[in-house]
């Protein structure tokens, strides 16, 4: 079985928009090749489902259709050429924004047949109508100042709670993205971390739904305010569930491939948390029903 840290299934890429290189993806296979990581699972951003003026993005924070096609397109000509030992695989990290749930799951009808893997993660939060960004710290500050880091951080399980629960077609990604994103200034407001019951609510449906959490360890490039790895919170209730597991460093530039895969938080954690798909199969996860996570293991994304 292949190591947790072998496998980088939560790579960016040159067409994100908000990409820290415009190193060309050969140098993502060589960063992963120099790191001993034998399979980088490429999850690019996906079309964001709302409008922007609903959001406090100024320009746009994904991919555009357009530029869903040129990624698919050039990702799979790549994996024609490359000769080197590292597997690829391609998807797209797709953003769970609550009310826009028709959308996403449109658009995963028209992309999923050409995603391999996939991710599904929260940036942003409904709060009053609009959605609240998670990506920058001075926002989640803000939203501690108007309604309590308590009351966030259950909006934040809350919305989890939906992301696993809602059905959006067969080809729902069968991964959560960085499931502790509210860490990101976790230093400062250790109340995020207190709301135990729903934080186990989330991993237990995580379960029964037939989801793999990550491990994604992007939060350690703010030690100031995070210092953690994301997913790390949830780790007790991983264990007493079983929950799969994947690492992500969630690169935006091919340096970070593979970015602490060796920090002891994970080395410890993988000693007990079961890795990813460790047969190499590809899992659709569950979108409706209460199945345990051996029959969703049937439904495969074709
Ligand atoms: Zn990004
Ligand atoms: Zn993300």
């Amino acid at each position: 079985m292949i190591a947790l840290n072998q496998k980088d299934l939560h790579v960016h890429s040159p067409f994100c928009p908000h990409r820290a290189s415009d190193a060309p993806l050969e140098e993502y296979l060589t960063a992963a090749e120099k790191q001993g990581i034998v399979e980088l699972g490429f999850a690019e951003h996906g079309p964001f489902p709302a409008p922007l003026s609903l959001t406090q993005y100024t320009k746009h924070p994904t991919l555009t259709d357009e530029e869903v096609e040129l990624y698919f397109r050039e990702m799979y000509a790549l994996r024609e050429t490359y000769t080197g030992p590292v597997k690829i695989t391609i998807g797209l990290e797709v953003d769970f924004l609550e009310g826009f749930e028709e959308e996403t799951a449109r658009s995963l009808d028209l992309y999923g047949p050409r995603m391999e893997d996939g991710l599904l993660s929260v940036h942003n939060l409904l709060v009053d109508g609009r959605y609240l960004n998670l990506g920058y710290q001075h926002n989640i500050i803000a939203a501690v100042g108007k309604m309590g880091a308590r009351k966030l951080s259950e909006l934040y399980y809350r919305t989890m709670l939906k992301l696993v629960i809602t059905d959006l077609g067969p080809y729902k990604p069968k991964r959560v993205g960085h499931p502790t994103m509210l860490a990101l200034c976790g230093k400062h407001f250790p109340e995020f971390n207190e709301e135990r019951a729903l934080m186990e609510e989330f991993v237990a449906a995580a379960k029964e739904y037939g989801f793999a959490l990550e491990l994604n360890t992007a939060g350690l490039e703010s030690p100031e305010d995070c210092e953690e790895i994301y997913g790390q919170a949830l780790l007790p209730y991983m264990k007493k569930y079983d929950v799969p597991v994947s690492l992500g460093a969630d690169a935006h530039r091919p340096e970070r491939i593979g970015s602490d895969f060796d920090h002891p938080v994970i080395l410890e954690a993988m000693k007990y948390l079961r890795p990813v798909w460790g047969d190499g199969t590809l899992r659709a996860a569950r979108a409706t029903g209460t199945a345990r996570y051996e029959e969703a293991a049937n439904d495969c994304i074709g």
